[in-house]
């Protein structure tokens, strides 16, 4: 039986999470809808600092914990802010505890493998927040749409990923998957910006407008995967992303709520106790104390996280 995981299970994220086993309509979320936002942009942008605070303090007691990790996947058409994210979700993060990993177009070399072998080891250690920028997806995504292979390989590749990615979370790596999902319109608005902008100029590809072209054919394969890939072990999460701020908000929101759920604690480090090292200045540790911790994984003087780290 696969696990549920905490992505299932971490509350406050209905708005978003794609209910496994349900027929899912991407045209039916409208891209410039802003569920569970404070009321304007500027309490928005107010309460996304608060979630980057709350990520901060979390996810250093995940790196410390170091026996557990998170794989966020974030999947979008061309254009749909998904470096902007990863941007975001730094603001909150320690950057020694999170790593990206952005795919291209598979090498001769990836392509004379399965399309898992080269995305097996890029799997965040124990401790690491890992971001693939794309991902296993775009092999049932751009694969399917610009007919790379025939229907009978890609075809297969739900049930594989679906089996592979229950494999990861057997094996402690809480598997978060959100679609940042853009209109047709703001595509263009943002496609335009590259070609005007110098400084936009760099991340336009001709490939991008043959893909806008393939616009409807991409919608579908991506209700396709919403459809037979959320599941209880790794379900999907769905983000108005028309609005930067919100996008923003809402995945860390996601992520924050995720790593909370899981409740790392601080290892025990009962070896250090009475050790004083001579000439040494103390400091005070009375602001640092921990809250006592939530977890039944709690030891003697393990401790969840309380304030923010240095
Ligand atoms: P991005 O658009 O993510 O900023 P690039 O401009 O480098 O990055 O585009 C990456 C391209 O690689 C995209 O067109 C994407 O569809 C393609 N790609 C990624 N993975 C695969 C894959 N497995 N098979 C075919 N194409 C892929």
């Amino acid at each position: 039986m696969p696990a549920v995981s905490a992505a299932k299970q971490a509350p406050g994220l209905d708005a978003w999470r794609v209910t496994p086993g349900h027929p899912f309509k991407l045209a039916e979320v409208d891209p410039g809808s802003t569920p569970q936002a404070p009321d304007d942009r500027s309490k928005t942008d107010a309460a996304s600092m608060d979630l980057r605070k709350r990520l901060r303090i979390v996810q250093d007691c995940f790196m410390a914990e170091k026996s557990r990790s998170l794989l966020l996947v974030l999947q979008a058409m061309d254009g749909g802010g998904k470096d902007g994210t990863v941007k975001s979700l730094y603001a909150g993060m320690h950057p020694v505890g999170a790593e990206v990993t952005s795919w291209g177009v598979p090498s001769e070399d990836e392509l004379a493998h399965d399309f898992l072998w080269r995305i097996h080891h890029r799997v965040p250690a124990h401790g690491k927040v890992g971001i693939f920028n794309r991902s296993h997806y775009e092999d049932v995504l751009a694969v399917r749409v610009r007919k790379l292979r025939p229907e009978q390989v890609w075809e297969n590749r739900y049930n594989i990923i679906n089996n592979w990615e229950a494999g990861l979370v057997h094996e402690g790596v809480t598997v978060v998957k959100v679609m940042l999902h853009i209109s047709r319109q703001e595509q263009a608005n943002r496609l335009q910006a590259r070609i005007d902008r110098p400084d936009k100029r760099w991340k336009f590809r001709m490939g991008d407008l043959e893909d806008r072209e393939l616009w409807p054919g991409y919608q579908r394969a991506y209700d396709d995967v919403l459809d037979k890939t959320s599941t209880d072990h790794a379900p999907w999460f769905v983000v108005p992303a028309d609005k930067k701020w919100y996008r923003d908000f809402a995945v860390l929101t996601i992520v924050t709520n995720v790593l909370e759920t899981l409740q790392p604690v601080y290892p025990a480090r009962t070896d250090l106790d009475g050790i004083v090292i001579p000439g040494a200045t103390r400091a005070s540790t009375e602001p640092k104390a921990p809250k006592p911790a939530r977890s039944s994984k709690t030891t003697s003087n393990a401790s969840s996280p309380a304030s923010e780290p240095d």
